[in-house]
């Protein structure tokens, strides 16, 4: 069960006070607190945990500072949609860049940094088509230990100076250690916090439950967290729900693909049409990424690329984030060259995307005016 305090409820208050005393004394209930400070208002949630199926709702909504009482219906606590009164909201924003299951960004970007100037590249051909976001891998997951593995910290400092020279408002950077947290944080400020950081959690580490605790325990980055490319959705939900049972649930979920031989020709089994699914069961905004998933750059006999028509399927059935490689010059690429997009199709992918986006916008506004005629 979830209490929701009335907006700006200080924990000094006599009413808080008589709440948290009367929660004490419920037998078989423990409880966690929940605070957001935002610019404006500071929301509490209050979760019980225990015993709460002797308790109504009329008699939690009675207590002091408990405007909405939530009955929590599913596995996912924090993060997912409950059945009952469950209107709590599916956005938050960060570095002036709001992410919400309403809302569709680009992350545009190099699969890996590489240099200086592949990097200044791709900002420079994203400012000049009004984007505030990138994905940008320091730390790179490789099959191989011989594999180039990132160029780590190093990198950091330019990338995060070129970002704030375009523009560039929100990084998608992958960690793979928890000390890699503390080097972006460094990186950040000794560039006057150019941009903002949003820390992926890839598909090898969606279970890495350690790392999604600590990830989880900070609140100064949002997170991406990966489908596991072998493991269940739920197990994959769950996964997002360690970092919020945490406290940070500034959390996007990003499908990019399922490892199965029955996904051939592609990488990866392309799985965008869980969008809609991960929508109703949780309140994420869920992003896709085609490159991950399609892994080639294969053209249909229409002359779309799979990446773009994969894309198309996840923007027109309501994704919120386009996660996707791309390269000034795809053959010296570091890692992953032959899924990357090139720089002069920036325009034309745009531009497809903003079909697929109006076209999902026209379907689900159909759809609300079918739904307040029946
Ligand atoms: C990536 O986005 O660079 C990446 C390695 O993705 P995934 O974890 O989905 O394989
Ligand atoms: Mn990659």
């Amino acid at each position: 069960m979830i209490l929701i305090l009335e907006p700006n409820t200080r924990p000094e208050s006599t009413e808080y006070q008589i709440l948290v005393g009367q929660l004490e004394r419920l037998p078989g209930i423990r409880f966690r607190v929940h605070r957001e400070i935002g610019t404006e208002v500071t929301l509490t949630e209050i979760y019980l945990i225990g015993n709460t199926g002797a308790l109504t709702i009329d008699q939690m909504q009675a207590l002091p500072c408990v405007e909405k009482v939530v009955r929590v219906s599913e596995a996912y606590r924090v993060l997912g949609r409950h059945k009952q009164g469950d209107d709590r909201p599916a956005s938050f924003e960060y570095n002036g860049v709001r992410f919400g299951q309403d809302t569709l960004h680009v992350f545009a970007g190099l699969c890996a940094v590489d240099s200086p100037d592949s990097v200044e590249a791709m900002m420079k051909a994203l400012a000049a088509h009004g984007q505030v976001c990138t994905r940008m891998g320091a730390y790179k997951p490789r099959t191989s230990p011989y594999a180039f593995q990132g160029f780590g910290a190093e990198c950091l400092p330019y990338v995060f100076e070129l970002a704030g020279k375009y523009g560039i408002r929100v990084i998608a950077m992958e960690i793979t250690h928890e000390s890699h947290v503390e080097e972006i944080r460094d990186a950040l400020k000794l560039t006057g916090n150019a941009t903002g950081v949003m820390l992926q959690i890839g598909t090898r580490n969606t279970q890495n439950f350690e790392l999604l605790k600590l990830v989880g325990k900070q609140q100064e980055f949002p997170v991406l967290i990966k489908r596991g490319f072998g493991i269940t959705l739920d197990e994959s939900l769950n996964a997002a729900e360690y970092l919020a049972s945490e406290g940070n649930r500034k959390v996007v979920f990003c499908l990019r693909g399922m490892k199965t031989n029955m996904g051939d020709p592609h990488r990866n089994f392309v799985d965008f049409a869980h969008v809609p699914a991960v929508k109703r069961l949780t309140r994420m905004p869920v992003g896709i990424d085609p490159s991950h998933s399609v892994g080639t750059r294969a053209a249909a006999p229409d002359g779309l690329l799979d990446i773009f028509h994969v894309v198309a399927q996840g923007v027109i059935a309501g994704a919120n984030m386009i996660l996707v490689d791309f390269h000034p010059d795809p053959a010296k690429a570091l890692v992953d060259g032959p899924q990357a997009l090139l720089m002069s199709e920036l325009p034309h992918f745009l531009d497809d995307v903003a079909l697929a986006r109006e076209t999902y916008e026209r379907r689900s506004s159909l759809a609300a005016r079918l739904r307040t005629a029946a």
